[in-house]
């Protein structure tokens, strides 16, 4: 999602880890963790994420909320802490994903924006609620540049795609950026986040295929219909062969309005000929 840069990022928490007797041993492991996971930093792009995934098989981990140190029961994140997220689940929209809060006993239904058909997506799911700690630290990885948090964001992702059933995608596609924007930002953070989730769920990603050409403004400050009209022709398909008649998968770090993935699904299935196009991403916000 374009989404502007927050005035002042948010502050990481500052939450000192609880340190029960007989825990000095999990603290020192976490410094030697903590070393190794900063050595492979530094060696670069793809060695940090291939180096990250063997060390967090050898080392422990720490929340990615509280940063207690352990073995964590949801990978990146500690019961506790993973038991106060706000998981979108039933009731929802079977389209879009849309959660349906307020009415916790109703069945699963179509919402509004669905029944007026306003997405070319064939359905969408989110992990979470856009608030809390994931709103923060999607916002101090995406504007912060803290890429240590996309594994916690990824553990997410890869939970909303287990629970959805969707069936197998050929491709995943990240929602991709302007190259202006890119070379500001550094990286496309639906790229990292697309990039992880394949490794994990074993399915290859395509970078490259679906390309924005105009840069847009950002969507946080505009109106639905100005949404719309801002990502109208910003796609486009540099190589269609590869998604023709296949099943994709979108990749988004934020749902808010749909406007830009329905954007991208129309394009990849208009102009790329795809079969089926699908989009997830880690939150979802919902206007007030
Ligand atoms: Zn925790
Ligand atoms: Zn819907």
């Amino acid at each position: 999602m374009d989404e502007e840069r927050p005035d002042e990022l948010e502050k990481p928490e500052t939450r000192q880890p609880d340190k029960p007797e007989g825990r000095a041993g999990a603290g020192r492991a976490f410094e030697v963790s903590s070393f190794i996971r900063s050595m492979l930093g530094s060696i670069g792009w793809g060695l940090k994420f291939a180096g990250s995934a063997v060390v967090d098989l050898c080392l422990p981990r720490s929340c990615a909320d509280c940063q207690r140190i352990g073995t964590l029961p949801q990978k990146s994140w500690c019961g506790a802490c993973w038991s106060k997220i706000p998981l979108i689940g039933p009731p929802l929209c079977p389209g879009c994903g849309r959660p349906f809060m307020d009415s916790p006993a109703s069945p699963d239904h179509l919402c509004g924006d669905c029944i007026e058909r306003s997405y070319r997506f064939d359905s969408a799911r989110s992990a979470a609620l856009h608030k809390g700690t994931v709103r923060t630290r999607v916002h101090e990885f995406k504007f912060g540049g803290q890429l240590k948090w996309a594994p916690c964001l990824v553990d997410l992702l890869e939970t909303a795609y287990a629970a959805w059933g969707l069936p197998p995608p050929d491709f995943i596609v990240p929602v991709p950026l302007h190259l202006k924007r890119l070379s500001q930002r550094g990286f496309n953070q639906a790229g990292v986040l697309a990039r992880e989730l394949g490794r994990k769920i074993k399915t290859p990603v395509l970078v490259g295929v679906l390309v924005r050409k105009n840069q847009t403004l950002p969507q946080t400050r505009l109106k639905r219909n100005e949404r719309l009209k801002n990502v109208k022709g910003a796609f486009e398909i540099a190589e269609d062969r590869k998604v023709r008649g296949r099943r994709i998968l979108l990749i988004d770090d934020v749902f808010t309005t749909g406007t830009t993935l329905s954007e991208c699904a129309k394009v990849l299935k208009r102009k790329g000929g795809a079969s089926e196009v699908y989009a997830l991403t880690v939150t979802r916000a919902l206007p007030d």
